[in-house]
């Protein structure tokens, strides 16, 4: 048995409750029923108690009782339960019975042959009034179970006992058959709960045990699955949908996966193709020293683009599977961070002889991972000078717009087409494959740029330039 099951947890729980009050109301039904039982008895034994001491007289020293009053009735039957019986505990005093004028200590009823029998207190029921009146069970002389109530009387003076007993047999059977009764209402009340509360347990399960066969179809061929969230109970409704949305990302890491993975394979194939056969055409006879440098700048070429194409695949798989961990950001100066990615794309303006302008008044500062940044900056500027004509320009400007910064990175260059400026942010989409690149720059920078909080736009016009904006949070 599984203890950590809800289904088993809940049964115990429910099951163990519902059994305990079963428990308790059969047991306070039995109780009750008692008690209705012998108050009725009870209630017999006190009158009949009253009618016998309503029957006394004072006759001088004595006292006097009309017997002949109670002689009818159960009283005379033989052994019938229905006894009484009167001790004179007071000295020098008697009862004086009215039929033989005789004087005697004690007065027994005729149903009680033995006049010497003693009532034996089995078990002490109730008492009332300081011991003046006891409740008592007790047996007759041939064992049949008696109440008896027992009442300690000062009738002028005299210390009287009185007895007064009536048999509890049919009492004792219906209570006998009343807890039979009670004993199957219990134990079909257990049996119907075991069935309720099973069957209710599974009812309030079954949206899990759905949920979880839902999860069980899943594989990697259906994984844009979605579960309509109408098809849950409100407790669970949270839960699916933030598995939609983890699904979401798993669909589309495992897309972005295999789209990286079939391009790579597709864009990687030409260049290696193109080595191999560069390779085999100096392997096939004995070439000069000019024309084995040719063909090694060539394979250096070559190698550079498949470089750069792994190099930009390794960065987008970085930032998929990794994204931007917000330990490394630190407060950056935006002047420190451009004249760094001048820099690095220095050399690359130089080969072009593109003159790059970068206007400041006043330093800002952000929020963020610094080589992150510069990478995403760098692309930009790259291809400022990638699509840029020789002797081209690139102006760098930044200002400030409310609590944030926009940095504008212009180019006079070929320009993009309205149709083609949404697709560039795509990864591997590439306007003109004549030009050296992955396609993964522009992904890549607009990644990094909404994982620090900001956006990057384009203004473009085929043949005049482009203009790249990024609006990023400032602090101060
Ligand atoms: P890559 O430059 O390696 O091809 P990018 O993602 O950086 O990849 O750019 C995607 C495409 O967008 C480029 O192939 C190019 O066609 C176009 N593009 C990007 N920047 C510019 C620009 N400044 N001027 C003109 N076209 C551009």
């Amino acid at each position: 048995m599984k203890f950590n099951s809800i289904k088993i947890k809940s049964f115990l729980y429910l099951f163990s409750f519902t059994l305990l009050l079963t428990i308790i109301i059969s047991f306070l039904s039995v109780q009750k029923f008692k008690e209705l039982m012998f108050f009725s008895i009870d209630k017999t034994l006190k009158n009949e108690a009253d009618i016998i001491i309503g029957l006394m007289k004072e006759d001088k020293n004595f006292i006097e009782l009309e017997i002949t009053e109670i002689k009818d009735g159960n009283y005379i039957k033989n052994n019938s339960g229905h006894y009484y019986k009167l001790n004179m505990i007071s000295k020098n005093s008697g009862f004086k019975v009215h039929e033989t004028n005789k004087v005697l200590n004690k007065v027994v009823s005729p149903s009680l042959i033995d006049q010497n029998y003693e009532f034996k207190i089995l078990n002490v029921e109730k008492v009332i009034n300081k011991d003046s009146e006891i409740f008592f069970s007790s047996k007759d002389i041939n064992n049949n179970p008696l109440r008896v109530l027992k009442k300690n009387i000062n009738y002028k003076n005299k210390d009287i006992e009185l007895y007064v007993s009536e048999p509890i047999s049919d009492t004792l059977h219906s209570i006998q058959e009343f807890k039979f009764f009670i004993t199957i209402i219990f134990l079909i009340s257990i049996l119907f709960s075991i069935i309720i509360i099973t069957s209710l347990i599974k009812l309030f399960l079954k949206p899990i045990a759905d949920f979880s066969n839902e999860l069980s179809n899943i594989n990697h061929k259906n994984l844009d699955l979605s579960l309509d969230i109408n098809n849950y109970p409100e407790e669970l409704k949270n839960m699916v949908f933030y598995f939609n949305k983890m699904m979401e990302k798993i669909s589309k890491a495992f897309e972005t996966e295999k789209l990286i993975l079939s391009e790579a394979s597709h864009k990687l194939k030409t260049p290696l193709a193109v080595i191999k056969s560069h390779c085999d055409i100096s392997l096939k006879k004995e070439r000069t020293k000019d024309e084995y440098i040719d063909t090694l700048k060539s394979i250096k070429s070559t190698t550079n683009k498949i470089n750069s194409l792994v190099l930009g695949i390794l960065s987008l798989a970085k930032l998929e599977s990794e994204s931007i961990k917000h330990n490394n950001f630190e407060r950056l100066s935006i002047i420190d961070v451009l004249n760094t990615s001048i820099d690095l794309t220095e050399l690359l303006a130089y080969q072009k002889n593109i003159k790059i302008n970068f206007e400041y008044n006043n330093d800002y500062y952000l929020v963020g991972d610094r080589d992150k940044i510069v990478e995403a900056i760098v692309n930009i500027i790259e291809n400022g000078i990638k699509y840029n004509l020789q002797d081209g320009t690139i102006d760098i400007k930044i200002i400030k717009n409310d609590n944030n910064l926009l940095l504008s990175i212009k180019d006079n260059g070929i320009g993009i087409s309205s149709e083609n400026q949404n697709k560039i942010f795509e990864k591997f989409y590439r306007v003109d494959n004549s030009i050296e690149g992955s396609g993964l720059g522009l992904n890549i920078s607009k990644t990094i740029i909404e994982s620090h909080n900001g956006k990057i736009e384009i203004v473009s016009e085929v043949n005049k330039g482009t203009e790249f904006i990024i609006k990023l949070p400032i602090i101060n």
